[in-house]
């Protein structure tokens, strides 16, 4: 392996696989670093022993409204559609979520319709003219009620914060309807990668031809000493590049717990998953109020895998320490005053691009990230920004 490179890569997630993929295709050569075993970070998925395809890091569901995120990434997979649906768990009963008039019906124990519920709402929504907190942001659609039933409890659990001290953002994700779309998600394009991330991950390095070169189980700053290098791409977490210098930035981290059912215990679960081969109703289950998790996933109802096991996880919401992965930056104020002084740091460098959900601290899905990735590298390289063609090549 020669040691001079282009361009150092920090990452193997989806940032720093697509900055390396678009800027191999400019002929640069490039050293991607990862400290994780695999390729693909938080996104990395595999078969469990039980082969079962699961999400590692937790539940990861494509979606973008972005044409040119679609199109880039489909030169690399092809694309198994899924409507992700899921359910709230609490009053001991499935409720249908995010809220909508079947939540609504259920709420009211017999049939409604959209203009009965948009008259409920308009008499229980408190009136704040601009939310400016994830409590505000809820209570200001559909009241005090409906807020504590779905979102106090669960807010509290995983980011061991009152909402009110969240921005409206992170609440303000989940949509809110008075029609039966039972979506969980409102983006336009919703798919998983058929066949998996990983494959796809794989796809995109090996399109880089021999001009990447990948080291896994490596933290980027003991091969420091031994590379030399144009540009560095890092997409680690901010702080951490300092030192923590101005303190360590807050993140929440994650325990996953993971249950495996062959099908004859499958057998048992079938009255209440509603179909053979499968432990409960929906993709996932949200437990606001009960229970130390706050969700469990079973991802075989969204990758359509035929087989006759299933596996599904629960989710335990940790304290960030060592030993621990950063999953989420808590979109915060307090934590934003702090981000605010290490960018000044970042915006200053000459060498380095900060980008991805850690390097950024955003509480960004995939396709952002990748859209940061692929103008990242057109503002490097304004001259050669490539048409992405629509058709898959590979
Ligand atoms: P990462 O995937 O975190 O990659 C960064 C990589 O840098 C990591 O692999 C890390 O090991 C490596 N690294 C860090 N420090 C060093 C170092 N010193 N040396 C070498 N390597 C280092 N998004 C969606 O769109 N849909 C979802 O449903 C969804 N669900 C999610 C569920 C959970 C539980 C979590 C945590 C995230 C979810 N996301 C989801 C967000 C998604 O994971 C991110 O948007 C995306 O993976 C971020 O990519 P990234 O490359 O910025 O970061
Ligand atoms: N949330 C909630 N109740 C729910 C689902 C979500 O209160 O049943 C809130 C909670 O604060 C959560 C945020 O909305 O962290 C975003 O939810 P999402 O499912 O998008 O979280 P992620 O998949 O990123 O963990």
């Amino acid at each position: 392996m020669s040691l001079t490179f282009d361009y150092l890569i920090v990452g193997a997630g989806f940032a720093g696989l697509a900055s390396a993929e678009r800027l191999c295709a400019l002929g640069k050569r490039c050293l991607v670093v990862e400290k994780r075993t695999h390729l693909g970070g938080n996104a990395y998925d595999r078969y469990d022993d039980n082969g079962v395809l699961i999400h590692p890091y937790g539940p990861h569901y494509f979606r973008t409204n972005s044409p040119r995120i679609r199109e880039y990434l489909s030169r690399f997979t092809e694309w198994h559609p899924v409507n992700y649906q899921i359910l709230s768990h609490t009053e001991g009963r499935y409720w249908n979520f995010p809220i909508n008039l079947n939540t609504f019906e259920q709420y009211l124990g017999r049939p409604s319709t959209g203009a009965e519920m948009e008259e409920w709402l308009a008499t229980h929504r408190v009136q704040i003219e601009r939310p400016a907190n994830s409590e505000e942001v809820i209570i200001s659609q559909v009241g005090w009620e409906l807020y504590e039933m779905f979102f106090k409890g669960y807010t509290l659990k995983q980011w061991k914060r009152h909402p009110k001290d969240l921005d409206a953002s992170v609440c303000g994700r989940i949509p809110i309807r008075t029609n039966r779309d039972n979506r969980y998600l409102q983006e336009e394009f919703q798919a998983l990668p058929k066949g998996g991330y990983t494959p796809m991950f794989e796809r995109m390095v090996g399109a880089c031809g021999d001009r990447i070169s990948i080291l896994l189980n490596t933290d980027y700053r003991t091969v420091l000493p031994h590379v030399e290098y144009g540009h560095m791409i890092y997409t680690g977490p901010i702080d951490e590049f300092y030192d923590c210098r101005y303190g360590g930035l807050p993140y929440r981290s994650l325990r996953f717990e993971y249950e495996s059912f062959s099908p004859e215990q499958l057998k048992d679960r079938e009255s209440i998953a509603g179909k053979p081969g499968f432990w409960q109703p929906a993709l996932q289950v949200n437990y606001p109020n009960d229970h130390d998790f706050t969700r469990i996933v079973e991802v075989k109802h969204a990758t359509g895998q035929l087989c006759s096991n299933s596996t599904i996880v629960r989710e335990f919401p940790e304290d960030y320490g060592p030993g621990k992965e950063p999953y989420y930056p808590v979109p915060a104020p307090d934590a934003t005053a702090i981000y605010q002084r290490y960018k000044e740091l970042a915006d200053a460098e000459q060498g380095v691009s900060f980008i991805g959900r850690l390097a950024t601290y955003r509480y960004y899905n995939m396709d952002q990230v990748v859209g940061m990735a692929l103008a990242e590298v057109d503002r490097l390289h304004p001259s050669s920004t490539q048409k992405i063609p629509t058709s898959r090549q590979t």
